[in-house]
């Protein structure tokens, strides 16, 4: 196996933080009301992400200082992670904890998709399968994240941006969540990525994997790095990407296979001078 696979996974830059909302503020400043002890209309819970900025994806930005952000619902069982702003360890109980729990309606949650160092670390699996369990509901997982400094800086300033906007005159306090080190991701990527270094990249150009003829990898885990936006558009692009590349290398290999579709980026033009119906 290449030495590269497990090696270079990105959470892409997964940041999550917390306004927690001035009703008064909101209501003078926004002139936004409702009844009290129910959540904003607005929220997308149970539903797709509500909004989105990509103002701070500019190209020509210095690397680590580019994110995106979005607003995101989490059910209330989250509620125990936010911080309660006070320096020093962990408080995950308390009055201040309870308090700032028991307001999760008035609760506005922001993930940040920064860029990465893709400095995670999958470890040998246990002879037990992926983790192991610690607890009837706890698993200890493989993956090691030591925190590099360039990651660091764009969480950093993801969470200024954040704090600039929902702390603008005085609409709501930015919370981080604090109470553990590790990271916390719904978008792994890259642990099998595709690129021209084979020392960091277990994948050619092609998806297929370098040493082992004919093994192609299409899935979140060939995307090379942290992409700064949700992922599953990038991973079925260029899933759908392999899967040509996949037939021509097949060819390669003598199989008589034939595409049943045509290529990514075919135009009607194309299918007809290929006697394809039009899309
Ligand atoms: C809570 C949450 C919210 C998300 N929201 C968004 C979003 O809003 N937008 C967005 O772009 N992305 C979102 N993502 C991320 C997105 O879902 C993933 O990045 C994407 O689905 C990854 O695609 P994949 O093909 O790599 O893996 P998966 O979609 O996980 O596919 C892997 C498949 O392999 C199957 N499988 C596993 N083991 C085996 C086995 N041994 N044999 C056979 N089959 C097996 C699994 O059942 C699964 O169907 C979210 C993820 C989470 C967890």
């Amino acid at each position: 196996m290449p030495d590269a696979v497990g090696r270079y996974f990105s959470p892409n830059g997964d940041r999550v933080t917390l306004a927690l909302l001035d009703e008064g503020k909101v209501r003078d400043v926004l002139g936004l009301e409702r009844a009290p002890g129910v959540a904003y209309e607005g929220y997308p819970i149970g539903k797709p992400i509500g909004s989105m900025t990509f103002d701070y994806l500019d190209a020509s930005a210095p690397e680590f200082t580019r994110f995106s952000l979005q607003q995101i619902y989490f059910p209330p069982i989250t509620n125990i992670l936010p911080e309660d702003g006070v320096d020093g360890a962990p408080v995950w109980f308390g009055v201040d904890k309870k308090a700032l729990t028991a307001r999760w309606r008035s609760w506005l949650t922001v993930l940040a998709m920064t860029e990465d160092g893709n400095e995670g670390v999958f470890g040998t699996p246990p002879p037990s399968g992926n983790f192991l369990r610690v607890a009837a509901s706890a698993g200890l997982g493989q993956l090691s994240f030591q925190t590099t400094p360039e990651t660091q800086r764009g969480w950093d300033a993801a969470d200024g941006a954040v704090k600039g906007v929902v702390e603008k005159d005085g609409l709501a306090r930015h919370l981080l969540w604090k109470g553990t080190s590790n990271v916390q991701s719904a978008h792994p990527l890259a642990s099998c990525r595709m690129g021209d270094d084979p020392a960091t990249s277990a994948l050619d150009d092609r998806h297929e994997l370098r040493g082992h003829p004919g093994i192609f990898v299409t899935d979140g885990s060939a995307v090379p790095t942290s992409l700064c936006v949700n992922p599953s558009l990038t991973i079925a692009a260029l899933a759908e990407r392999a899967s040509s590349l996949l037939l021509r290398r097949a060819g390669e290999f003598g199989l008589p296979v034939r595409p049943q579709a045509p290529p990514p980026g075919t135009t009607d033009a194309m299918r007809r001078r290929r006697c394809l119906h039009p899309a």
